[in-house]
């Protein structure tokens, strides 16, 4: 098993087992081994169908301190479906990690019972744009520690128009955070967002 050399842990591993993944695909082969080991940024050019999901999810769920409620990860995703299936994406691979939550924030849903989900502890928090950015200007959530953010279809968020709300709930995490980048093509609204808020970012394509 190919999973075992990309430097994951035993719950992840027996969670990919689970899952009868049987090798790495290419952007997991190229993203994970890195993002383990480096506490770098990162732009990736991938396709929804490359396995992107567990390559940003599992060196993000390896990062987290279960044992700590503090939201430590943020990945913000283009729409609601998303959010959900990313969610239960990451649900899945950290099904062997007992204390880990995900909590899934986006529109058209009561915000007050997502503002409880999160009081009751979220390490990581998958959200669309729109709806985080209402949540921090009601003090419902805190993002003041972060140590990754994740941008899921970054061209897909900045075509729907939500470059503002990206700029102002990335002004709300600390720069001493990861940042890791994906997306389908590379517009230049893109890589506007890749100079602005990123250090020279890891780039990999696949
Ligand atoms: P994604 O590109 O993240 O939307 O993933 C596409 C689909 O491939 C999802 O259903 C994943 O569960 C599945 N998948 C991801 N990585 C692997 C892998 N290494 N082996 C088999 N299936 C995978």
């Amino acid at each position: 098993n190919k999973f075992e050399q990309l430097g994951l842990n035993e719950q992840l591993l027996n969670a990919i087992t689970d899952m009868g993944f049987e090798t790495p695909s290419e952007v997991q082969e190229k993203a994970i081994p890195v993002l383990l080991e480096q506490h770098s940024d990162m732009v990736a050019l991938a396709q929804t169908g490359t396995g992107k999901t567990a390559a940003f999810g599992f060196p993000l769920i390896q990062k987290i301190n279960q044992f700590s409620k503090t939201t430590q990860g943020l990945i913000l995703s283009p729409t609601r479906e998303l959010c959900l299936q990313i969610a239960q994406e990451l649900k899945n691979y950290s099904k062997y990690i007992n204390e880990l939550r995900v909590v899934a924030i986006y529109g058209g849903a009561s915000i007050t019972e997502q503002a409880r989900e999160v009081r009751k502890g979220a390490q990581i928090i998958v959200a669309t744009p729109g709806r985080m950015q209402d949540m921090i200007n009601r003090n419902m959530v805190d993002i003041s520690e972060i140590n990754v953010c994740v941008l899921d279809e970054a061209d897909e968020m900045l075509n729907m128009g939500f470059y503002e709300d990206i700029s102002a709930i990335l002004s709300h995490t600390p720069k001493t955070k990861a940042t890791w980048l994906f997306s389908a093509t590379m517009p230049k609204e893109v890589a506007t967002i890749a100079k602005k808020f990123m250090k020279t970012p890891l780039e990999i394509t696949v």
